[in-house]
């Protein structure tokens, strides 16, 4: 890219920059949750259509969208810019999606700028609104329903602490336990119980100690979302959430055969059953950056006064 359209490209996205600000403070302000982002899906598909982008609401998920915007010179390649605008339950927007979607719609602008500018440049753009990424996995559903095919390059960005051309984004499963034991009054008769807690807390515990046996690229965590109803009663129902992440779909497979066996053993100290449930289907694969993209992402994240940071984990 000459210094002249990298001026140009910085120029049109510091002219819109009070509108895209307004346009992620207003899905800031509403936080929505996955598959629920109906006004961020509004706010983005309103302002794609006054920006002189083909719009096509609710594309095959109801809060999904795309935007494309063609060259009279060819429809090839295809590059899509994704753009993300879920929040999570309780912290709003914490993870920052409405940057995602405010820093799409400012390359999007851009490229159909630059599209505008040289009637040459040859391609089709295409904007894709991509809902629940917090929970369920929103674009493997866009993915199956055939939203990314003939898509040559697809690319986005995500906020973080730091700068990273290459970042670790893991392998991700999502584990749901219910242990069954029996109820009891914990003060009378508290031998004829199986408690259940205390078979999640055994099993959290079993998985803090296989933590130190785990590379450091792997990851568990944990919390318990039920855990009884009343002290004076041994709690006959427990459930867990465990998310579980690796470097790659391999050794993730490994490890949730290890973290598996935690939640038995735990199960069996209390007495109790457990039903284990991994959702495959919304299991993520880990992320394989493009090098020549994030090479030249790299140059000019520098040229812009970015601090790279090393990639790593
Ligand atoms: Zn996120």
């Amino acid at each position: 890219m000459s210094e002249a359209d990298f001026q140009f490209l910085c120029s049109v996205v510091d002219k819109e920059k009070e509108f895209l600000n307004s346009v992620s403070q207003d899905i800031w302000k509403t936080p929505e949750l996955a598959f629920e982002e109906f006004h961020a899906h509004d706010v983005l598909t309103d302002a794609l259509t006054n920006l002189g982008f083909e719009v096509e609401k609710h594309y095959k998920l109801p809060t999904a969208f795309k935007a494309e915007y063609l060259s009279k010179a060819g429809s090839a390649p295809v590059i899509a810019i994704i753009l993300e605008y879920d929040a999570l339950p309780g912290i709003g927007h914490a993870c920052g999606h409405n940057l995602i979607a405010e820093a799409g719609l400012a390359a999007s602008l851009a490229i159909k700028e630059a599209m505008d500018a040289d009637p040459k440049l040859e391609g089709k753009l295409l904007v894709l609104g991509t809902p629940a990424e917090e929970r369920s996995g929103g674009k493997i559903d866009l993915l199956e329903a055939g939203a990314f095919q003939g898509v040559d390059a697809a690319m986005m960005v995500h906020p973080s602490k730091y700068t990273s051309t290459f970042p670790p984004v893991l392998s991700r499963l999502s584990i749901n336990v219910d242990f069954k034991g029996k109820e009891a009054h914990a003060a009378a008769f508290p031998w004829e119980g199986r408690n259940a807690l205390d078979a999640a807390v055994a099993t959290y515990q079993n998985i803090a100690l296989l933590r130190q046996q785990m590379k450091p690229s792997n990851k568990v965590h944990t919390i318990i979302t039920k855990g009884g109803v009343v002290p004076n009663v041994i709690p006959a129902e427990s459930s867990l959430q465990i998310a579980v992440r690796s470097l790659t779909k391999r050794e993730l497979k490994d490890l949730t055969a290890r973290i598996t066996e935690c939640v038995k053993s735990g199960a069996a100290a209390a007495g109790c059953t457990a039903s284990i449930e991994c959702d495959e289907k919304n299991c993520y694969e880990s992320l394989i950056t493009n090098k020549v993209m994030g090479n030249i992402y790299h140059k000019y994240a520098l040229r812009l006064g970015r601090y790279i940071a090393k990639s790593g984990i």
